[in-house]
C-alpha cells in the first residue's frame, strides 16, 4: 500500500447534530461508495478521514473520483505512503507531487509527527523536506503565510505520508443524517438539482415519477430512470416510485375546467407523492419549482397547490436562475440527459391559457366532483418501483 485519501470533514459544529453520529453516518457512506472498487479500511481521527486501501487490486482512481461526490467532505487529498526517513520522504515529495511543485511560485512544508519516536522534531523536518525543494525547484519562494502550495508531511506509526492542498469536495452533511424526503423527478433539469440540492444537506431521498404512458412514452420514463442513475453517486441507491398518471389525467380532462388542469393536476401530485412518503417514513416533499419560471410557479399556485398536503414542501431552485440551476446541473452531469427531447407529463393536455392566479374556492369546486380518495388510493396501489 503506498498511498490513501484524506478526506477532510465539514460542518462538525452543528446543533443537536454530534460529532459521533456525524462521523459515523459518513464512514457508514463512504464503505457503501467503495464497495465494489476493492478492500478498503475507514477510520476517522480528528476530522480527518482516512481511506487507506488494504489490498494492491483496490481501484484508487475509482475510489478518488467516487469520494469527491461524498456529501460531508469539504476537502480531499491522496497521499503517498513511504519511509519515515528524511530522504526517502522528500524523494517521495519529488515524485509524488511534482506536477504541483513546478508549477507553483510560493510554498511551505508543514509537518505532523503522531509517531514521537521520529528523531527529528516537526519543524526539523519542514525545514529540512522545505530546504531541499527550494533548492530543487528554482520558481518557489518560500511563504509561511499565504503560499499557494502547502506540502503537507505526516509521520504515523507504520509510515510516512506526504500529500498537498486538499481539492474540493461535495460539502454539505452526510446524506440521511438529515431524514428522508420524497423527491419529485420530471425528465426536465430543475429537479435533478432540486433533489441534489436536498440531498447535500444530508436528506436521504426517494423518487416519484409520474407517467402518462402511452402520452408519454417509454423512453420518457427510461430518461428518468437514468437521472435518478446519475444521481446515486451522492444520494446513494435510490428507489423511483413510478406512479401511473394516465387516469388521473383522463379523469381531469374529462371533468375540470381546462384552464385549472394543470393545478389540479399538480395538487394530485402532491397528494400522490405524500400519501408515497407517509409509507417511507419521509417527512418532506421536494420539487424544482422555482418562482415565476412557468404560470404553475407563481405564489399563488404554489400555495393551491401545497394546500393540499401537510408536509413541507421544499423548493430549494425557487430563487435560482435558470442558468445557474443548468450549471448546476452541468456540474452534476445530469443536464446533458435532462435537455433529452422526450415529453413530460406536465406538457399532456396542457390548457391553451392556465390560470395564472387561481383562487382556493375555485379550485376546490371544480374538484368536488371527484373521487380524489379513489383516484389517489388506486394511482399508489399501481406504483412499480424500480431500484437504481
Ligand atoms: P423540471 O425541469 O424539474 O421538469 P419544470 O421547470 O419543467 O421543472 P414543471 O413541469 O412545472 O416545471 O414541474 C415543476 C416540478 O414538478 C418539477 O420540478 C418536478 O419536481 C415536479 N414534476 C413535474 N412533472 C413531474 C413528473 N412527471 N413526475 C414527477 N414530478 C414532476
Ligand atoms: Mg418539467
Amino acid at each position: 500500500m503506498n498511498e490513501m485519501i484524506l478526506l477532510k470533514l465539514g460542518e462538525l459544529v452543528l446543533k443537536g447534530l454530534n460529532r459521533r453520529s456525524f462521523e459515523d453516518k459518513l464512514q457508514a457512506n463512504i464503505h457503501r461508495r467503495l464497495n465494489n472498487l476493492g478492500q478498503f479500511r475507514v477510520y476517522t481521527r480528528q476530522s480527518t478521514t482516512y481511506v487507506e486501501p488494504m489490498r494492491e487490486d483496490c481501484d484508487m482512481d475509482g475510489a478518488w473520483e467516487a469520494m469527491k461526490k461524498v456529501f460531508g467532505v469539504v476537502g480531499l487529498s491522496r497521499a503517498r505512503a513511504c519511509e519515515k526517513d528524511k530522504d526517502a520522504i522528500l524523494q517521495a515529495c519529488r515524485e509524488y507531487l511534482d506536477e504541483r511543485l513546478k508549477s507553483a511560485r510560493t510554498f511551505k512544508v508543514e509537518t505532523k509527527r503522531a509517531d514521537k519516536t521520529f528523531p527529528m522534531t516537526s519543524i526539523q523536518l519542514s525545514q529540512y523536506v522545505g530546504g531541499e525543494l527550494h533548492e530543487l525547484y528554482p520558481n518557489l519562494q518560500v511563504d509561511v503565510h499565504h503560499p499557494e502550495l502547502t506540502v503537507y508531511v505526516e509521520i504515523r506509526d507504520y509510515a510516512a505520508f506526504v500529500h498537498a492542498n486538499p481539492d474540493p469536495g461535495a460539502g454539505g452533511l452526510p446524506v440521511g443524517i438529515n431524514g428522508r424526503a420524497v423527491a419529485l423527478l420530471s425528465g426536465g433539469i430543475d429537479s435533478p438539482v432540486a433533489s441534489w440540492m436536498i440531498a447535500k444537506r444530508g436528506v436521504a431521498l426517494e423518487m416519484v415519477h409520474f407517467f402518462s404512458y402511452p402520452y408519454t412514452s417509454p423512453e420518457a420514463k427510461d430518461k428518468v430512470i437514468e437521472l435518478a442513475r446519475l444521481l446515486t453517486p451522492y444520494t446513494g441507491r435510490l428507489t423511483v416510485h413510478v406512479v401511473p398518471f394516465t387516469a388521473i389525467q383522463e379523469e381531469l380532462r374529462r371533468s375540470c375546467p381546462e384552464e385549472l388542469f394543470t393545478i389540479i393536476m399538480r395538487r394530485f401530485m402532491m397528494r400522490i407523492s405524500e400519501a408515497v412518503a407517509r409509507r417511507c417514513g419521509a417527512k418532506a416533499l421536494v420539487t424544482g419549482e422555482c418562482l415565476g419560471q412557468v404560470a404553475s410557479q407563481t405564489m399563488e399556485a404554489m400555495a393551491v397547490t401545497g394546500a393540499v398536503v401537510e408536509m413541507p414542501i421544499l423548493r430549494p431552485c425557487v430563487g435560482l436562475d435558470k442558468e445557474e440551476i443548468v450549471q448546476i446541473a452541468r456540474k452534476i452531469g445530469t443536464f446533458e440527459t435532462s435537455i433529452l427531447p422526450y415529453e413530460d407529463c406536465c406538457t399532456v393536455f396542457t390548457p391553451r391559457h392556465p390560470r395564472l392566479r387561481p383562487l382556493p374556492g375555485e379550485v376546490e369546486a371544480a374538484e368536488s366532483k371527484l373521487d380524489i380518495e379513489g383516484m389517489v388510493r388506486a394511482a399508489v396501489e399501481g406504483i412499480e418501483r424500480i431500484h437504481v
